[in-house]
């Protein structure tokens, strides 16, 4: 594949053949798979061939458009009532993720300037509804739960009612568990699902299950009738051969993806930037959005001009820290970076330690002002001072000023500055 001209049918049937082995052993349906590789030969064989790309790159953009193609090339997002309030069921098997999904919609409303309002549907178990409860209180969203048991019809009135006096926009109605689906259960969430009549029905389909939850999503699906998936745990190690097969089998659109225990750890779905993740090219469109939202006034040239002048200080250094903080968790953060998976494997999971970061936060707050903004006026004595405040050793301390420095330099060279010590910084790593 590494030569150029035509592609030799000997080389596209061996590649074919790889690809179906990976997709397998990521637990894509067979069907699905099936279907994909033939669309991939069809884009191949069919398509006027261009000599000047090599081959290895035509198969790859085959297959990256062939899952554009079954990932579902549209991408809606959650459809809102124009007028009234809109209603969203989370349905799913238990520990899927619903609850949390829940809080990280109400949030996500939230960021929207709307007013969500919870609803524990969860009569069983009390213990369930009342994590609903604390997730609604840490962000400060109302919420509704039932603790004694009640008829489902029951309990979405009252909260409807509830929701209504709160002056909500927006009812997010969580649900039980599926632990085997029966055509009890689906009886009895279908009569959920009568009562609320939802704008949106959300099956989660948790990735780290595999097939197993495709097939609940389509069983849920055909008894419920579904508005759209949500695939939660995607920073799991799960192979994620779910995500792949989800669309075709449910033909229900993928419309969220959570990526975290955060909750703030849910993104829309892009079928697009989806597949380029997938393929290692990296998804910097994401990045640059979750940046941007992160951080919606930075002011990128007094940035610019603060990294060439070398006058960064402490103080620009915590608030990069709440950015990237702000963001969701780091490794979820990797990902979108192209070829990040390899720096990963590189640098080791410890610097992407969130505790790293939050520990460094924490010395940098125990700081004085004018130490933020003159670190290298930091001697002994303060820097006794400062590691008893951020309870570390002052050995911590010295680290977290030398790296200020280092980045500082680094920074500097980079951004063209000159300054010795980052231009010998950059040669040291092959960068200059
Ligand atoms: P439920 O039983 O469907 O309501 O599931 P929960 O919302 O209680 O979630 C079960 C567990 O999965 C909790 O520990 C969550 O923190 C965790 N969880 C949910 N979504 C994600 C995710 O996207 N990534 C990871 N790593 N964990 C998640
Ligand atoms: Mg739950």
């Amino acid at each position: 594949m590494r030569s150029s001209g035509r592609i030799r049918d000997e080389d596209l049937d061996q590649t074919l053949r790889e690809i179906r082995i990976a997709m397998l052993e990521a637990d894509v349906h067979f069907s699905v798979v099936r279907d994909f590789l033939s669309d991939v030969r069809t884009r191949i064989q069919g398509s006027e061939l261009i000599t000047t790309v090599a081959p290895g790159q035509q198969v790859a953009a085959a297959v990256h458009a062939s899952l554009i193609e079954i990932l579902g090339k549209d991408s809606p997002s959650l459809v809102q009532e124009k007028s009234g309030v809109t209603k969203i069921l989370v349905v799913g098997t238990k520990g899927s993720g619903k609850t949390t999904l829940c809080g990280r919609l109400a949030l996500y409303f939230q960021e929207k300037q709307l007013k969500p309002f919870l609803v524990g549907t969860d009569f069983e178990r009390v213990a369930a509804s009342e994590q609903l409860m604390t997730i609604s209180d840490s962000i400060g969203a109302p919420c509704y739960i039932e603790k004694n048991e009640s008829k489902a019809g029951e309990v979405v009135a009252s909260g409807l009612e509830q929701a209504k006096v709160q002056g909500a926009d927006i009812v997010i109605f969580d649900s039980t568990g599926i632990v085997e689906f029966s055509d009890e259960i689906a009886d009895s969430m279908a009569d959920l699902a009568d009562e609320i009549d939802p704008t949106e029905l959300l099956l989660v389909v948790d990735s780290m299950m595999g097939q197993e939850a495709v097939n609940l999503a389509k069983s849920m699906h055909e008894a419920l009738e579904g508005t759209g998936i949500v695939v939660t745990k995607l920073d799991s190690d799960a192979k994620g051969g779910s995500v792949l097969s989800v669309r075709s089998v449910t033909d229900l659109p993928i419309k969220l993806t959570t990526t975290g225990e955060d909750l703030k750890a849910l993104e829309e779905f892009h079928p697009e930037r989806f597949a380029s993740r997938l393929l290692g090219m990296g998804d910097i469109a994401s990045l640059v959005e979750k940046a941007k939202t992160a951080a919606p006034d930075i002011d990128e040239k007094k940035v610019a001009r603060k990294m060439k002048d070398g006058t960064i200080d402490l103080e620009d250094f915590l608030e990069h820290i709440e950015q990237i903080k702000n963001m969701g968790s780091l490794g979820g953060l990797l990902d979108m970076i192209p070829g990040a998976n390899n720096l990963k494997s590189q640098i080791g999971s410890v610097e992407f330690d969130d505790k790293e970061f939050r520990r460094k936060e924490g010395i940098i707050r125990s700081m004085t002002p004018f130490e933020r903004r003159n670190p290298e006026e930091i001697n002994g004595s303060r820097r006794k001072r400062i590691a008893a405040g951020a309870g570390v050793a002052a050995a911590d301390v010295n680290r977290l000023l030398n790296e200020f420095k280092q980045s500082k330099m680094l920074m500097q060279a980079m951004a063209g500055g000159g300054g010795k010590g980052g231009v010998n910084m950059l040669k040291k790593l092959g960068l200059g």
